[in-house]
């Protein structure tokens, strides 16, 4: 589970997240939507501790990663990520992409290490292409190498910042089915998108965002079907 709490964080004097609170209950996925500079970004690095909050709590499973005392890289081993731009390691295999992390993080042997690794890329659909460079893939194949990479680090959260936004619309859909199935078995998920359909579907709630404050939120069917506030109203006229 996440709980966020009274989350700021400011770069310089712009104040880009003004007191945010939001839980991710175990086995549940949070879908956040907002126009572009709302702060939908920042709040996912600040949960994977990629920006240091200014100020407010944040805890992952009980535990206050922004705690001074924190152990950082632990906390953060158990929160897989998976970016607009997949950022796959261009000069290694995809196997490679998926072992390395496993190898010098998890401290797993060469054979274990491939073992998760096949199994993952199985269960993106990508068993075949083990050995193939991330060249050589579509954009929809490298980002499910992204996410089975992180998948081998057997995170008990993801966090997807825009994961099919740079995708040609042909090769969305095997993306989402990846994250669909992901949130099926169980996995307790953070999804910004502007995938509605995915929201609609798969999400357990779905949070608006605008300014770097949440203006609404609720069950997605609700807020998609009759959204309360005007700032909800008009982002979605323009994105539905
Ligand atoms: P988009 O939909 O375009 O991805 P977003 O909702 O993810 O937008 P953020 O990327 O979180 O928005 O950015 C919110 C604001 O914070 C923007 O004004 C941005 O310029 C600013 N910002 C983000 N990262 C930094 C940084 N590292 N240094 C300075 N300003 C930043
Ligand atoms: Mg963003």
């Amino acid at each position: 589970a996440i709980d966020v709490r009274d989350l700021h964080k400011s770069f310089g004097d712009n104040e880009v997240l003004r007191g945010i609170d939001v839980d991710v209950p175990d086995g549940q996925v949070v879908c956040v939507i907002g126009p572009s500079g709302s702060g939908k970004s920042t709040l996912l690095r600040c949960v994977n501790l990629l920006e240091t909050p200014t100020s407010g709590q944040i805890f992952v499973e009980g535990a206050e990663i922004t705690d001074p005392d924190a152990d950082v890289d632990a906390l953060r081993s158990r929160i897989g990520m998976v970016f607009q731009q997949f950022n796959l390691f261009p000069h290694m295999t995809v196997l490679r992409n998926l072992t390395i992390a496993q190898e010098k993080v998890r401290r797993r042997s060469r054979a274990e290490a491939v073992e998760v690794a096949r199994r993952n890329l199985a269960k993106v659909g990508l068993a075949e292409r083990a050995d193939a460079y991330p060249a050589h893939l579509s954009g929809g194949q490298q980002q499910r190498v992204a996410i089975a990479r992180a998948l081998s680090m057997d995170p008990d959260m993801m966090l997807f910042d825009e994961p099919t936004s740079a995708l040609d619309p042909e090769l969305v859909g095997d993306v989402l089915a990846v994250m669909k199935d992901l949130a099926t078995e169980g996995m307790t998920m953070m999804v910004v998108t502007h995938e509605m359909g995915f929201a609609r579907e798969v999400g357990d709630k779905l949070v608006f965002m605008d300014g770097g404050v949440i203006v609404e939120e609720g069950d997605p069917r609700a807020v998609l079907a009759d959204p309360q506030h005007e700032r909800t109203k008009a982002f979605l006229s323009k994105v539905l």
